[in-house]
């Protein structure tokens, strides 16, 4: 893995073959891996996605080269797009509720992507309805849309998941995987599952968050700090597929605090608060398969850490729970 030891043509090639390491206990029966997606250029899993879409997007004729891209994103896919669109002759445009860190904004327009802000409380469903309306405008434009784009999941498993399969020689008993667009859950799950029906297949999101109306779970909405997993209107999630998913775990921000730190200071894993929450699912998926409660065709439980705390220090992720939530 992250054997980039010859040199490379353009920064795309550095996307993917990120590092798998071991998290948790490294004694129990039942490993945990972790995909360290902040290994790409653009610091996050995304960047698999914004490469894997344009380019399938300019072979598939959807666009052309000069022409324009246009994606409602909460920060990490639209930094991914940047990346892939500034080497493939694609101008970017982003439409990004105002909620987000402004961090990724800053590295969109610094990567040469045009950023739209709209009101938060319009939410996520306004954003994609205003990219449309900008495509519509434009020649040669495009919304790669990663809520409904098959692609998105695809790129998940055309990479990611044949990488954790050959460094685990092909060992993988359970996917655990916060969803925001369910791309990566998605992409794995129907991997792992082709190569074993058996595969246990977790989903993951903030407790408030209503990825469990799909298993038919009456859900509270609430709001959460966790950030890039979880919906509140399940119409938006088009990729989620519930026959590729066993349980769908919610894990409330407290804990995901808790675990950011608890990564940092005992595995020197300076990840965000998506990758916590993962990390805390998987640990739990890992002790019911232990138990033999959940019954894996394998032992490792693997899931992502999809970016890092960095990216979130202005808002106060290592700061009091009070203080990051406040
Ligand atoms: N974590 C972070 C930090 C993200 O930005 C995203 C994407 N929104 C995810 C997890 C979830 O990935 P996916 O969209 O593939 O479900």
């Amino acid at each position: 893995m992250t054997t980039h030891r010859e040199p490379l043509s353009s920064v795309l090639e550095t996307i993917g073959r990120t590092p798998l390491v071991r998290v948790h206990d490294s004694s129990a029966s039942v490993p945990v891996y972790a995909k360290l997606e902040s290994f790409n250029p653009g610091a996050s899993i995304k960047d698999r996605i914004g490469k894997y879409m344009l380019e399938r997007m300019l072979e598939q004729g959807d666009l052309a080269p000069g022409g324009t891209v246009i994606e409602p994103t909460a920060g990490n896919t639209g930094i991914g797009i940047a990346v892939a669109a500034g080497q493939l002759d694609l101008q970017a445009v982003f439409v990004v509720p105002e909620r987000f860190s402004i961090e990724k904004q800053q590295l969109m327009r610094a990567l040469g992507a045009d950023v739209i802000n709209t009101p938060t409380e319009d939410g996520m469903g306004y954003a994609i309805e205003r990219a449309h309306e900008l495509a519509a405008e434009l020649d040669n434009a495009a919304v790669p849309q990663q809520f409904s784009n098959p692609l998105n999941a695809e790129a998940h498993y055309e990479t990611t998941a044949p990488e954790v399969d050959e460094a685990l020689d092909g060992e993988v008993g359970a996917v655990v995987a916060g969803c925001g667009t369910a791309g990566t859950l998605m992409g794995m799950a129907r991997y792992f599952r082709e190569r074993d029906p058996d595969t246990h297949v977790v989903a993951v999101e903030p407790e408030g968050s209503a990825y469990r109306e799909f298993l038919g779970e009456d859900v509270e909405h609430a709001s959460y700090k966790t950030e890039g997993i979880g919906t509140h209107d399940i119409q938006t999630n088009e990729l989620f597929d519930p026959d590729l998913v066993d349980d769908v775990f919610a894990i409330a921000d407290r804990d995901v605090h808790e675990e950011m730190a608890r990564l940092a200071a005992e595995e020197g894993q300076l990840v965000a608060s998506s990758a916590a929450a993962n990390s805390l699912a998987a640990k739990r998926v890992a002790e019911a398969v232990a138990s033999g409660e959940i019954d894996a065709p394998h032992d490792a439980v693997v899931t992502v850490f999809a970016d890092s705390s960095e990216r979130y220090l202005s808002k106060g992720v290592y700061r009091s729970f009070e203080e990051w939530t406040g």
